[in-house]
């Protein structure tokens, strides 16, 4: 199999890009095929500086290893489609010649009322249709010296049958298609035009891909017809949807990897979570490494309808992986996320790790064991001023140098004191912690040590 992720440089790698790119990147994979990276960058207005960089990082961040693309060269380049201009000059010449494909001619006039909206594309498209008819050596010449646009006939009064990989078989409706338009009035070629030449001269066999392109799917064939090719296989693969089942927005969710990566979410996480949005196995086994992924991803069983992209389960995966690490490999991990001085153990990460979702959680989790001081609530300076609070951390000063077990200090505090279990160990919490909730508490008096237990309680009594 011969595979491809062609994203358009606009700033980003959108998550379902990613998803993309991975279910590529499985077939590939396991078809011990090719993986290439082909940019759409097409269309000059979209262009953002560095989106290329940025998506090859993010790609790679991801452990998406291409065998062809820009970054690493391949038999079948230029990878990056502003620089196979020529290449396509060629094929809609041919299609002009055929028949397939007109040039439309534009005024400068016409040009700038099509830009500002006052001639409407529909308008156009159909004003256009006067060029359908032409003699090919005048036109030939005419395209030497005037604005022209080309757009490709759509054979009316005829149907389109076509069979995708995940949708199964779907009627297209010629009529309702209009010409569309394969060259822009700028001399480069629209989406349409440039993908499917693309995808025929760097012998794409499967094309994996959004259900947002799945409209697009009569021209795409058409224009295959017309050159006289073989279309490859197609999958469309299902939306991503918000939970109220709209389509994942912008404006309702983050969508780019890489602000879920600074929300620290780590790389294990974010994979297995897309992977299984709009594909699992038989069964309900949830959790996949990415070698894992490769083996048993199969397309047939990849979902037709919507998949809900929830961020709870995400922070599930998340919380799993998180607790599933080595402890040095989640040092590295956790390093940008924590204050460079404070080193780290396996006890202290034991200690909070049930409780941190993403990785920036770490840094309030663990931070009353780094900091000097603890802050305290007005109701937990109450408490530890109380006369009851007092004389439980002062008997607790005292017994500490009795023994060394917690359990022992607290049946003589509470002898000496009178006060309840849970005033002994509230009070304790707070002093030790600044917090009446968290982790185990003897586990938080043995990262500490003798000196440290002490120092907090001496603090906690000089309030
Ligand atoms: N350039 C398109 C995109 O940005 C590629 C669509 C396709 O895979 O055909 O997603």
């Amino acid at each position: 199999m011969r595979l491809r992720f062609a994203p358009s440089p606009t700033g980003y790698l959108h998550v379902g890009g990613l998803r993309t790119a991975l279910y590529n990147f499985f077939l590939a994979k396991q078809s011990k095929g090719a993986l290439i990276l082909r940019i759409e960058d097409t269309d000059q207005n979209r262009l953002v500086p560095n989106a290329e960089e940025n998506l090859i990082k993010m790609l790679s961040w991801a452990g998406i290893d291409f065998d062809e693309g820009p970054h690493i060269n391949g038999d079948y380049g230029p990878y990056r489609q502003s620089e196979r201009l020529s290449i396509y000059k060629k094929y809609y010449l041919q299609l002009i010649e055929t028949g397939s494909a007109y040039p439309c001619f534009y005024s400068e006039q016409r040009l700038k009322d099509l830009e500002t909206g006052k001639l409407s594309s529909e308008d156009a498209t159909i004003e256009d249709t006067v060029f359908q008819d032409f003699n090919l050596s005048d036109t030939l010449q005419k395209m030497e010296t005037e604005n022209f646009v080309v757009r490709l006939k759509i054979p009316n009064h005829d149907y389109l049958n076509f069979n995708d990989l995940i949708k199964g078989s779907i009627k297209f409706d010629l009529n309702l298609i209009n010409d569309p338009i394969i060259i822009k009035s700028d001399g480069f070629p629209t989406y349409h035009f440039a993908n499917v030449i693309d995808d025929h001269l760097m012998q794409i066999t499967h094309v994996i891909r959004g259900e947002e392109w799945l409209p697009s799917i009569p021209k795409h064939i058409i224009l295959y017809q017309s050159l006289g090719w073989s279309p490859p296989h197609f999958g469309h693969l299902p939306l991503l949807l918000n939970n109220d089942k709209s389509k994942l927005s912008k404006r309702k969710n983050d969508v780019s990897v890489e602000s879920y990566i600074k929300k620290g979410y780590t790389k294990e996480s974010l994979i297995n979570f897309l992977s299984l949005l709009g594909w699992h196995e038989k069964g309900d086994r949830e959790f996949y490494y990415l070698n894992e992924l490769i083996e048993s991803f199969s397309l047939d069983r990849v979902n037709k309808s919507g998949a809900i992209f929830d961020v709870q389960k995400l922070n599930a995966f998340n919380n799993h992986y998180i607790k599933h690490y080595q402890f040095d490999q989640f040092k590295k991990l956790l390093s940008p996320f924590i204050p460079k001085d404070w080193i780290i153990t396996q006890d202290m990460l034991d200690l909070v790790k049930d409780k941190a979702v993403t990785l920036c959680d770490f840094n309030n989790l663990l931070s009353f064991l780094f900091s000097d001081y603890l802050s305290f609530s007005n109701a937990n300076i109450e408490i530890l001023q109380s006369v009851i609070g007092r004389s439980v951390l002062q008997s607790f000063l005292m017994n500490m140098k009795n023994t060394n077990s917690l359990k022992e200090i607290a049946q003589l505090v509470q002898k000496d004191t009178n006060c309840a279990p849970k005033e002994f160990w509230n009070t304790i919490r707070i002093a030790l912690t600044g917090d009446s909730h968290g982790p185990a508490l003897d586990m938080i008096i043995n990262i500490y040590g003798k000196d440290k237990v002490k120092s907090r309680i001496t603090d906690a009594l000089n309030l």
